[in-house]
């Protein structure tokens, strides 16, 4: 069975001319798909009975259904489990900004990259997420609460340039004119820095932000923290993120969690200056959330507002997230891992 959501316009034509059928049966059919957010055939009014019949033979779409949806009374955030047609579980959040509303989503049913400090890995990878999975998380979410999304961004359970070719169909799906139509300057993808994926994306020609999960101002340190940093060194992932960016303007974004005691030493905050400074980026700090498997607690919020301090006396840009729905399971992968594992809690 073909899976209708993950086809791009190109591919959904040449299935519906094979069948016999004219051209423009694939556009009508895709903005029922991709615009008008149906979710089954029946919804799609202006398509001949006998073609939808013909397609339901050879393909198939679906919504996850929502196993588990926690609404944050603090800010609104929605969470949400969603369970695809095989049973696997992945998290979705969507969260409301003054410019609108984002929504982050999986790229993965699990995660093998084994980040120290992460829930969503604890479990393994369990397998890829589709294109059409990434999208019918955000579409599932828009018809649930009726309203658009603005910004997307990767940075839910698994690591997107792990799965490279469905998120990279996913990217140029959601900003297709044909369909959602989100701008690629609304899209962000977060990374744990895999080089090969990094340097892939750059030749992809998409404006898409890219975040780097940085974490540790040197590799002894974030090689404790992040397996993946025994492959990649720092000098070697600092210069892809750079030659990302070299043809737009935009900035580099890193993300980086505090850890108590372990990175957010004033000589860390040194460290890491000294690390970027020149680059034209931000540092996006966020306490960590703590997950109950490790002994990692959060940097206490006077200690955030000094690493900060400390970076801004280099002339560095930093935000300190806003913690979203820290009351419903804030940290990734912590809802799923929940229903997968009760005996754990
Ligand atoms: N694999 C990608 C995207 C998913 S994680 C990546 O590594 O970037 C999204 C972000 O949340 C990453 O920066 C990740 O390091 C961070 N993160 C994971 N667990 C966290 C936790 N318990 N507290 C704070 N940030 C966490």
């Amino acid at each position: 069975m073909t899976d209708l959501l993950s086809m791009t316009l190109p591919e959904l034509t040449a299935l519906v001319t094979e069948m016999g059928e004219k051209p423009f049966r694939a556009k009508q059919i895709y903005e029922w798909l991709h615009k008008k957010l149906v979710t089954d055939y029946s919804e799609m009014r202006n398509v001949p009975a006998a073609l939808k019949e013909k397609l339901e033979e050879r393909a198939a779409f679906s919504y996850p259904a929502v196993r588990a949806l926690q609404i944050s009374k603090a800010d609104g955030t929605r969470k949400y489990l969603f369970e695809f047609a095989d049973g696997n579980c992945a998290e979705s959040v969507r969260m409301s900004y003054h410019h609108g509303h984002t929504v982050c989503i999986s790229s993965q049913v699990g995660c093998r990259m084994g980040c120290r400090f992460c829930a969503s890995t604890l479990l393994g990878l369990t397998r890829n997420l589709t294109a059409g999975e990434m999208l019918a998380q955000v579409y599932a979410i828009m018809r649930d609460t009726g309203e658009r999304v603005s910004n997307v961004v990767v940075m839910g359970t698994g690591e997107p340039l792990d799965n490279y070719d469905s998120l990279v169909r996913f990217l140029r799906m959601i900003s297709d004119g044909d369909g959602l139509n989100i701008s690629e300057r609304n899209l962000t993808v977060s990374t744990c820095g895999i080089v090969p994926g990094i340097r892939h994306l750059k030749e992809e020609k998409l404006m898409i932000n890219l975040a780097l999960s940085l974490h540790a101002p040197n590799d002894a340190l974030r090689q404790t923290l992040m397996p993946i940093a025994k492959r990649y060194p720092l000098k070697e992932v600092l210069a892809a993120m750079r030659d990302y960016y070299a043809e737009g303007r935009r900035r580099l974004t890193f993300e980086y969690s505090l850890i108590r005691g372990v990175n957010d030493t004033d000589a860390c905050a040194e460290e890491l200056a000294h690390l970027i400074s020149g680059m034209n980026c931000l540092v996006n700090l966020i306490p960590v959330n703590p997950v109950k498997e490790t002994a990692f607690r959060e940097t206490r919020p006077g200690d955030v507002q000094g690493f900060k301090k400390k970076l801004e006396n280099h002339g560095i840009h930093v935000t300190i997230r806003r913690e979203m729905g820290r009351d419903i399971d804030g940290a990734c992968g912590q809802l799923r891992k929940r229903y997968a594992a009760p005996d754990h809690q």
